[in-house]
């Protein structure tokens, strides 16, 4: 086995090499930290060349010329989609448009598999399975063979929306060069970088045994409180037994995963230069919350006069493409949208603009997940946070109308 693509010594983990393979020689293996990179076996390899020129993220060139992308503050109308989203609901309120034409989704799910929640891509076809495909997941998806899934819906003849990070996107249109791909539609997401499907299941592992259960359910960003304009707070279920479930809440205080995740030291090696970090986008349209919206567009705000409300979640909504103005036209009767702009938008969304930085101290990081394994991640935190781990704790604990008195002393 080999484990880089010819010369190739960067790979973002897109699959594309390994869904373009004739002679199916490619495995997607973990590296030391988990991340997956293809690796070929030379024995039914016969150099066709084709994994080479299909990897857009060696290939990659930027275009140099070309307006910024129209910005829109936008979220949907519909109060179950908006519950059910990380912010605005604005890609479901699309596959929801895609599908009721008679199309089909792909997007990544937290599938159950071998008592873990597995990133994967999948496919659906109906709004029943939208939930599935809905909400951030910070980790990095397994793709599989869904490329090679879209291409048979789009020879078809099927309406196929893809979702995913822009080098998915990439490494899909690069999969599909010589499919016509007039029927499809691309979405991409502000991407902060990914950490591995293997941290993310240790980080599951460490759950199960502190809260002695099954995990049920994982969702990264829990609005049951609200949307929340600072920091990630998500909620998992863990099953103790079968009438028994407990509900932990996890935020950058109490989880060394989402922690360093925030602090962007667990992401891939390759996100940390990525190409896709910038004006020029992937996808036929962008999303991404809206950070900073309060402080940017007041206006749109229920108490200044606008129609959203900041505790349901706002989206940012960039149009990149005619494809990505008719995708909106389709469905813009269910979305309350404002005119925004670029520059504002890449305000509180660095990665419009450049890759995420990578922390001095991240090999010194990894080199702990290594050695002692995910639950040194937790000790490494709980000994940086020392006595501050605590106030953090009675805070969270604070109702939200005398965290505002706190605040305003
Ligand atoms: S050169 Fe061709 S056969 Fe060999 S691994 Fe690449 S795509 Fe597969
Ligand atoms: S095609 Fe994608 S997975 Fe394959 S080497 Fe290139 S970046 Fe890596
Ligand atoms: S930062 Fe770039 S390379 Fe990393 S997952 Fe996101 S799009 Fe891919």
């Amino acid at each position: 086995m080999s484990n880089n693509i010819g010369d190739y010594n960067k790979c973002c983990g897109c699959g594309a090499c390994f869904n373009i393979c004739p002679k199916n020689a490619i495995i997607m293996e973990e590296d030391e930290n988990g991340f997956l990179y293809p690796s070929i076996n030379k024995q039914l390899c016969i150099n066709c060349g084709l994994c080479k020129s299909v990897c857009n993220f060696n290939n990659y060139k930027k275009k140099e010329t070309g307006e910024y992308p129209k910005v829109n503050v936008a979220c949907s109308k519909e109060e179950d989609i908006l519950k059910k989203s990380s912010s605005g609901g604005i890609f479901a309120t699309i596959a929801k448009a895609i599908i009721n034409d008679g199309g089909v989704v792909y997007g990544c799910a937290l599938r159950k598999e071998d008592d873990y929640l597995k990133p994967v891509h999948i496919r659906i076809d109906n709004n029943d399975d939208l939930i599935k495909i809905q909400g951030s997941k910070y980790v990095q998806s397994y793709i599989g063979n869904m490329y090679a899934k879209v291409k048979e819906d789009l020879n078809a003849g099927k309406k196929v929306l893809f979702s995913g990070t822009p080098c998915q996107i990439a490494g899909l249109k690069s999969y599909l060069k010589n499919t016509n791909m007039d029927n499809l539609f691309l979405i991409d997401i502000i991407c902060h970088g990914t950490p591995s499907m293997k941290m993310f299941q240790d980080y599951q592992d460490f759950l199960k045994k502190k809260y002695k259960g099954e995990i049920k359910e994982f969702i990264f960003r829990n609005k049951e409180n609200g949307w929340n304009s600072k920091g990630i707070k998500g909620k998992v279920t863990i099953e103790q037994s079968r009438k028994k479930e407990k509900d932990v809440m996890i935020n950058q205080h109490n989880s060394a995963y989402i922690n360093l995740f925030i602090e962007t030291a667990i992401q891939r090696e390759e996100c940390y230069s990525c190409p896709y970090a910038s004006d020029k986008r992937e996808g036929d349209i962008t999303i991404g919350d809206y950070w900073g919206i309060d402080k940017i567009h007041p206006e749109v705000l229920k108490e200044n006069g606008g129609k959203m409300e900041l505790s349901k979640g706002i989206s940012c909504l960039l149009i990149n493409t005619e494809k990505g103005k008719r995708m909106v036209e389709l469905c813009k009767k269910n979305m309350i949208m404002y005119e925004s702009d670029f520059e504002k938008v890449s305000r509180k969304n660095g990665q419009l603009l450049h890759p995420c930085k990578s922390r001095l101290d991240r090999e010194e990081i990894l080199k702990i997940y290594r050695n002692e394994n995910y639950e040194g991640l937790e000790k490494w935190l709980n000994k940086k946070l020392g006595v501050k781990k605590a106030i953090y704790y009675l805070w969270d604990k604070l109702p939200s109308n005398l965290k505002k008195k706190v605040k305003r002393h």
